[in-house]
């Protein structure tokens, strides 16, 4: 006999079955077209399993996070062999101050100190106050922009000069 056991549900023929010599008598299953059938499939892998979407979605979120982590390693590596650094920060005074506190405290780690502070007022430039001036026959708008241009304070620049500092860990 050419199949004994059946390929689909794995039922052993005994020497007496009413079924045909060519069918399972558990599933009713042809062997043959079972045996064509698992031949077939081994013969096509799989195609792969499309990424989900969360898995995606996490792949982008790591590229990025490397993205970010790259430049800012790149930095640091950079300044290793510096000894001055000079920083500016843009915007209002309280502002720059405090963007340049925070990386004043990220640079004290890589062995910087701030040595010098100088900040620089920004002015709104000639060009905002001739658009105002343009202005001024559309409803007087533009006395009032005059006006807002002269109390609020353009923002400026806070320049940083940093200078490394001897580390007494650092080899002689
Ligand atoms: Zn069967």
């Amino acid at each position: 006999m050419k199949y004994k056991e059946c390929l689909r549900c794995g039922y052993t023929r005994t020497p007496n079955e009413t079924a045909p010599a060519d069918q399972c008598p558990s599933c009713g299953a042809y062997y043959a077209k079972v045996a064509a059938n698992q031949q077939r499939a081994r013969k096509q892998p799989e195609p792969p399993a499309p990424a989900s979407k969360k898995h995606t979605f996490r792949k982008i979120l790591t590229a990025l996070e490397t993205a970010k982590a790259a430049p800012r390693q790149a930095q640091i590596e950079a300044r290793a062999s510096q000894t001055t650094l000079v920083r500016g920060y843009r915007g209002r005074q309280a502002a720059a101050i405090a963007e340049f506190q925070k990386e004043a405290a990220q640079l004290e780690q890589e062995g910087f100190e701030p040595t010098n502070q100088m900040w620089e007022p920004g002015n709104w430039g000639c060009l905002s106050f001739i658009l105002a001036t343009c202005l001024i026959p559309l409803f007087g708008i533009g006395l009032l922009i005059i006006l807002g241009l002269i109390i609020v304070k353009p923002p400026g620049t806070l320049t940083v000069t940093y200078k490394r500092v001897p580390s007494s860990a650092a080899p002689r």
